[in-house]
């Protein structure tokens, strides 16, 4: 599948003109979609082995990668990480879910409690919601003075190129989603006691803001694309359709570290003979 399509050009960004639902550029079903994914899975695994095999390794000269999701209410970040971080090996994974900032963070430059989350040399890092809120939710609700939110557009780019030179790869994920998606979402959340706790009264008053959060969505990503850094808009109103398409752009970001396995710090003949010698009842 040709992930290009999704991927946001330099130059002013139209999120209406980037699909909210469907399964573009994928030739098949939901069954065949999952038949998919799971192909997806085995590569991913393997990739992840030689990773975490790195880190083991190569100690700080390690390289990562971090996933940074971001989307409106419903768009299904907490379900990505499930379904496709559920297929990586937990030891190697690093995940983190950025909520309103506590009295201790604020208290901080708005980095700070990003900082001490990104994924460490040989992990693979998830972002459920991210450094972005600070210039998404604090752009939309005023949060933060309009000097601060637009000094932040070149922080984060700071920041991101900063992550990059140490090893880290970065990929930044816009799960786009329809009012009218996100409606039927909400109220499958209110039908359903056992989805109540996802559910926050909050969400309908941010729903009413949904044009600005559009436009500041399309103003972050306009100003924080790069080659280095690059912002895809994955239409995410087929649940097995945006798992396969993440799960393909974390497996891409995994080839193109071009991992090989680590050399063996000793001899394997030398130990083989060891062990077939030894006798451990002697
Ligand atoms: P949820 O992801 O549904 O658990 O909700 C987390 C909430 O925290 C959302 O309403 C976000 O807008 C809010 N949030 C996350 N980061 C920030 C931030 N930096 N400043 C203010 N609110 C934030
Ligand atoms: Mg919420």
């Amino acid at each position: 599948m040709d992930l290009s399509s999704f991927r946001v050009q330099p130059g002013p960004v139209d999120l209406t003109s980037h699909p909210t639902s469907g399964s573009p550029g994928f030739d098949g079903d939901k069954a065949a979609g999952k038949d998919a994914l799971a192909a997806v899975a085995e590569e991913l695994a393997d990739l992840q082995e030689r990773l975490v095999a790195t880190g083991r390794s190569a100690g700080d000269d390690a390289p990562s990668v971090l996933l940074v999701l971001q989307g409106m209410d419903t768009s299904g970040k907490g379900g990505t990480v499930r379904k496709v971080f559920g297929l990586l090996d937990p030891q190697g994974v690093r995940v983190a879910s950025f909520g309103a900032p506590t009295p201790e963070e604020l208290a901080q430059d708005f980095l700070w409690r990003v900082a001490r989350t990104v994924p460490g040399p040989g992990q693979v890092g998830v972002f459920d919601r991210s450094h972005y809120e600070d210039v998404l939710v604090a752009r939309v609700r005023s949060l933060a003075s309009p000097e601060e939110v637009e000094r932040r557009y070149g922080a984060i780019n700071d920041f991101e190129a900063g992550l990059r030179a140490g090893g880290t790869r970065i990929v930044k994920v816009l799960l786009h989603i329809s009012p009218d998606e996100q409606k039927e979402r909400l109220l499958a959340r209110l039908d359903d006691p056992t989805k109540h706790w996802k559910f926050s009264p909050a969400d309908i008053d941010d729903r009413a803001l949904w044009a600005d959060y559009q436009r500041a969505y399309e103003i972050a990503l306009e100003r924080t694309h790069s080659e280095d850094a690059p912002w895809y808009v994955v239409p995410a109103g087929s649940k097995w359709y945006r798992n396969l398409v993440v799960a393909q752009l974390l497996r891409d970001e995994l080839r193109a570290l071009d991992l090989r396995w680590p050399a063996a710090s000793f001899d394997p003949d030398e130990q083989r003979r060891r062990l077939t010698e030894q006798d451990p009842l002697a």
